[in-house]
């Protein structure tokens, strides 16, 4: 399995497993669990989760999938804007702690930017992690601007990982966030690898598909994986997907498949505004 290496010098898996959707509704859960628990074994080990999330309930499922191989695993988690604030951060990651049925997060984000100060939010960042119950954090949907503040308030090289959208559809952070991000020492996570599916089946990716004899979607989270220092989080809830998926760790795309994924999905031509789902 490929490997990023965070600011501290440990390596956390580049290909894990996206939850959102996760463990709500009438989702058949043992298949939703199937597929995680295939993911795990073939070395995804790195699983993203929010309190968002089903309002919970993806957590209650993860928590399900790692019962007895937790630490085999990388577990992210999320804390929404609303509840970001000096205190509502410690009591949210208790609360996902609880759901996930663990002592410590490896890794936790501020979901997106909300109305409490950044510096409360890292404030409670900081005694979390002093406390033990998170390892790393970081942060979600920031731009570049974001992140100049982040370095102002933060101590060096804290901010672990910065999660935002990243496919073949959405390349605007080629521009700049992706090269700051490098600067920076702090892990690219690529969400909605896929295009929320839509890349998933998608005729552009056909012919480089079949060359490599993988699915088209193996190629769209490959492609995400090309770049050093980007972890990518595809979410599937069928464990074939999941094993699909998985065979994009171990692709390496030539420049001859990297032109044509040019011609059909262009770089940014210019700074973009940042994606959002
Ligand atoms: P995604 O991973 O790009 O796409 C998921 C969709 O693709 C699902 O509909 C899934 O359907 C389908 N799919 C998965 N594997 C496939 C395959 N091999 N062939 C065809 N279709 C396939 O989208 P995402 O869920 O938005 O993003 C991934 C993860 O990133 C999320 O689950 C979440 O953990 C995280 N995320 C974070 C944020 C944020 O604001 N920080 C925002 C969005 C997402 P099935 O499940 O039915 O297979």
């Amino acid at each position: 399995m490929k490997h990023v290496e965070l600011a501290s010098g440990e390596k956390v898996p580049a290909l894990g497993l996206g939850t959102w959707k996760m463990g709500v509704g009438d989702s058949d859960e043992a298949a939703q669990l199937r597929a995680l628990q295939a993911g795990i074994a073939r070395g995804m080990t790195l699983i993203d989760t929010a309190e968002m999330y089903g309002d919970g309930r993806s957590e209650e499922l993860v928590a399900k999938a790692i019962a007895g191989q937790r630490n085999k695993v990388f577990l992210v988690s999320k804390v929404l804007p609303q509840n970001s604030s000096r205190k509502g951060t410690v009591k949210a990651c208790e609360a996902s702690l609880k759901r996930l049925k663990t002592g410590v997060l490896d890794l936790y984000l501020l979901h997106w930017r909300g109305s409490h100060p950044l510096s409360d939010t890292f404030a409670a960042f900081e005694e979390l992690r002093a406390a033990g119950k998170i390892r790393y954090y970081g942060v979600s949907n920031f731009d570049v601007d974001d992140l100049d503040e982040v370095e102002k308030l933060a101590p060096k090289a804290a901010c672990a990982a910065n999660q935002v959208m990243y496919n073949l559809s959405d390349r605007g952070i080629e521009w700049d966030l992706y090269p700051k991000c490098r600067k920076s020492k702090i892990a690219v996570m690529a969400y909605s690898p896929l295009g929320q599916g839509g890349l998933g089946n998608n005729r552009g990716l056909e012919q480089i598909a079949k060359k490599h004899q993988v699915t088209s979607a193996a190629i769209a989270v490959a492609f995400t994986l090309r770049l050093p220092g980007v972890i990518s989080i595809p979410k599937s809830s069928h464990e074939k997907r999941v094993l699909e998926n998985a065979a994009a760790a171990d692709l390496v795309l030539d420049d001859d498949d990297l032109a044509r994924l040019d011609k059909f999905f262009p770089p940014p031509p210019r700074k973009l505004p940042l994606a959002i789902t």
